[in-house]
């Protein structure tokens, strides 16, 4: 299961980063298909789904504390787009305290969805809850580009 720690520790960002590496290798006989089973399980952990503005406003709504922190992904490379994330409850205080998160309003939460509307939003779990909303920038989402290879792991 894809975990809070995970996110505080930064070994998310080194696990997307290797996801995306290994897209290359996917056509090795024998090799390729290992990888693509580990991707595919490691990707579902996530249980990510796309879901509407609507949909995730009503998350934050329900939520207790939000906060918005660039998304995951871009950590390592910080000339790519600019896109953030809400984060909800235990994942918001985790990344504030180590300051890849602020804590905002609901309100504030809910607006930074207009501020990336070309964007799909997807809703990821955490510790074994929906508590991680990113503003995807496809090209270098794990989750969308593990979609062109054929490995499934989003739903709507
Ligand atoms: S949802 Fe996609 S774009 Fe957002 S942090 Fe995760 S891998 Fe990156």
């Amino acid at each position: 299961m894809a975990d809070i720690q995970d996110y505080i520790s930064g070994k998310i960002i080194h696990d997307a980063n290797l996801a995306l590496k290994s897209l290359k290798f996917l056509r090795i006989p024998y090799l390729g298909s290992h990888i693509r089973k580990k991707l595919s399980a490691r990707a579902n952990d996530f249980e990510a789904k796309i879901i509407s503005q609507e949909s995730a406003s009503e998350v934050i709504i329900n939520a207790d504390r939000c906060a918005i922190g660039e998304r995951m992904c871009r950590n390592s490379n910080k000339n790519e787009i600019l896109t953030e994330s809400v984060y909800l409850n235990k994942l918001a205080d985790g990344l504030v305290s180590t300051s890849r998160a602020r804590y905002v309003s609901k309100e504030e939460a809910i607006d930074l969805f207009g501020k990336y509307k070309k964007y799909p939003i997807i809703l990821s779990k955490v510790s074994g809850n929906y508590i991680e909303m990113c503003n995807s920038y496809p090209k270098r989402c794990v989750y969308w580009n593990l979609e062109k290879h054929g490995i499934k792991c989003l739903t709507k």
